[in-house]
């Protein structure tokens, strides 16, 4: 039967089936307890709501929120009466978050309160915009004209038909960060969201069940909480939902409190987490600590894995890819491989998962899998998009039917994946190019170091060489021979940093990845004759 792989049918399905299941979301004010009974209803008391603000199929609603309750309900109530859920990024500055909501033209926002004052400078410019729905509280008066959720949940039963919805009709949209311009729109339909959920209960993959209790750091405005919140709700999985800016102190604490299995983050969110656990050894229940949006340093999966006991998974993806491409889980036999073999391979960014199809090509020929040739990556499948929405930029990614991924990898025979770089990140030195992933990497499995990147910066004779900047532990000490001498068994002389600075901080992205462009702005006279060493 052709019946459509709709969000209407994950809803439909999670709350018949799992209504006593627990959502649990943190609040400065104190935590909130409600069943998915609940949560259903208030689901379809906003989806009614937002009927009757005239979102129709297609229509685009925003969302400004934190990882909380009306986020979640968001995330169903939109697309069960057809429209397309648009998560906002809400660290981004005024100029892009007024493209973020013109150019989709929003029709609907919600945002939280607090967050209120980031878009409110900008509400004559919001020419799309016909409502704007506050969430939470606030000592402020309410700016005019803006409704309040709560109210309008209470004003309505939430009984109604859904609207007829085709599989193939959009359901989200995320906007990924562009090298130059404006942000890049990436939308999801019913279909690839519903087969990238179903892939997410995989044992193979992350195994998302009823069994789990799950708690997505990753912020919902980041490609759908790596769809976590869609294949937890649909499995009947407890969901815990950490709220406004949650510290890595709060995190261990709500792990431990409400014996979270699975909880999903950036790298340098679970480095900021094993610090803490490191302080305050505490018993956590977790079976799966997964990372994915950069590379996850071997030291990291080792701590969890070795110190804390607790299992690592690292997978990657990118917007464009809803996001789940690979996940890096060992084989039957490679348990019989040492403990350092087994660390090197769950380290790479694992084998493909299934129902997508992947190629590495370089200058159009393709690229042998032999763990060593480097390539782009290219994939194909069900939920990876096809297009950037309403962007010429779509030409230059979208080839042959192939999503060119702009990373750089090489591949072994047995189909793992080692992303050595970003095409816009890659140092090439005197014509040669050099791994600042790798660098990074064993930069960070010095004792002494807590953060490492790595960038390229114009050098007056090679083009381009390396600079590392290095954060140090608190309570240790590093020089830079001492770090320099650490990388030399590993790397020929010439791939060396031509400098390792030492820093407070590495500059993060708002979803906390290293951000190297600003180091490379921020360094670019570096090896100037004038400024120079
Ligand atoms: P942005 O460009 O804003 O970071 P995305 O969040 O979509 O946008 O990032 C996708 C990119 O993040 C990928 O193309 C890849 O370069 C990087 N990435 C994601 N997961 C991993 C991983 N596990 N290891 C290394 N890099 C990763």
């Amino acid at each position: 039967m052709n019946s459509g792989l709709t969000i209407q049918h994950m809803f439909d399905y999670a709350t018949t089936y799992f209504p006593d299941q627990t959502i649990v979301c943190r609040k400065p004010e104190g935590t909130i307890r409600l069943s998915y009974q609940e949560f259903g209803h208030r689901t379809r008391r906003l989806a009614a709501a937002l009927m009757a603000l005239g979102v129709g199929p297609g229509d685009r609603v925003g969302t400004f929120l934190w990882n909380d309750l009306p986020h979640l309900e968001a995330y169903f109530a939109v697309p069960l009466i057809g429209g397309v859920l648009h998560t906002i990024n809400i660290r981004l500055p005024a100029d892009q978050l007024l493209y973020l909501v013109n150019h989709p033209e929003d029709r609907v926002l919600i945002v939280d309160r607090t967050l209120w004052p980031a878009l409110a400078p900008l509400r004559e410019r919001l020419t799309s915009v016909t409502a704007i729905i506050l969430t939470g509280r606030s000592p402020d008066p309410d700016p005019l004209g803006t409704l309040d959720y709560d109210t309008i949940l209470e004003e309505t039963d939430g009984h109604f038909d859904y609207p007829a919805v085709q599989e193939t009709m959009p359901m989200g949209l995320c906007y990924t960060s562009a090298t130059t311009g404006n942000p890049k729109g990436v939308l999801y339909s019913h279909r690839g969201m519903y087969l990238h959920s179903l892939t997410l209960g995989l044992a193979n993959t992350l195994g998302i069940s009823l069994e789990d209790t799950v708690l997505p750091i990753v912020p919902m405005f980041h490609v759908n909480a790596w769809g976590i919140p869609f294949a937890a709700v649909w499995f009947g999985a407890k969901m815990v939902l950490p709220g406004p800016a949650p510290q890595a102190s709060t995190l261990l604490d709500l792990m431990r409190d409400e014996s979270v299995t699975l909880a999903a983050g950036v790298p340098t969110v679970w480095l900021s987490i094993a610090r803490e656990l490191e302080a305050r050894p505490t018993r956590l229940a977790l079976r799966a600590a997964v990372a994915g949006g950069s590379a996850a340093p071997a030291t990291l999966i080792r701590l969890f894995e070795s110190t804390f006991r607790i299992p690592f998974i690292h997978a990657y993806g990118m917007t464009e890819t809803s996001p789940l491409v690979t996940v890096s889980r060992l084989k039957p036999h490679h348990r019989t491989l040492s403990d350092e073999e087994q660390l090197a391979i769950k380290a790479t960014q694992g084998f493909l998962v299934p129902g997508l199809a992947m190629k590495l090509e370089r200058d159009q020929h393709p690229v042998p899998w032999d763990g060593e040739s480097v390539g782009e990556l290219c994939l194909q499948g069900p939920w990876i998009a096809d297009e950037y929405y309403r962007d010429p930029r779509t030409r230059d990614t979208f080839i042959d039917g192939w999503l060119h991924t702009g990373d750089l990898a090489s591949v072994t025979q047995e189909g793992y994946v080692h992303l050595r770089d970003r095409t816009k990140d890659v140092i090439k030195s005197g014509g040669e190019w050099i791994s600042s992933v790798d660098l990074e990497n064993a930069l960070m499995a010095h004792p002494a170091v807590f953060e490492a990147a790595v960038v390229s910066v114009p050098h007056p004779q090679w083009g381009e060489r390396p600079l590392a900047f290095v954060v140090v532990k608190e309570g240790r000490s590093a020089t830079q021979e001492e770090l320099r001498k650490s990388l030399r068994d590993r790397f020929a002389k010439w791939q060396l940093p031509d400098g390792i600075l030492f820093v407070p901080e590495i500059p993060k992205s708002s979803v906390g990845k290293f951000l190297k462009r600003a180091l490379r702005d921020a360094y670019r006279d570096y090896f100037q004759p004038s400024s120079g060493e």
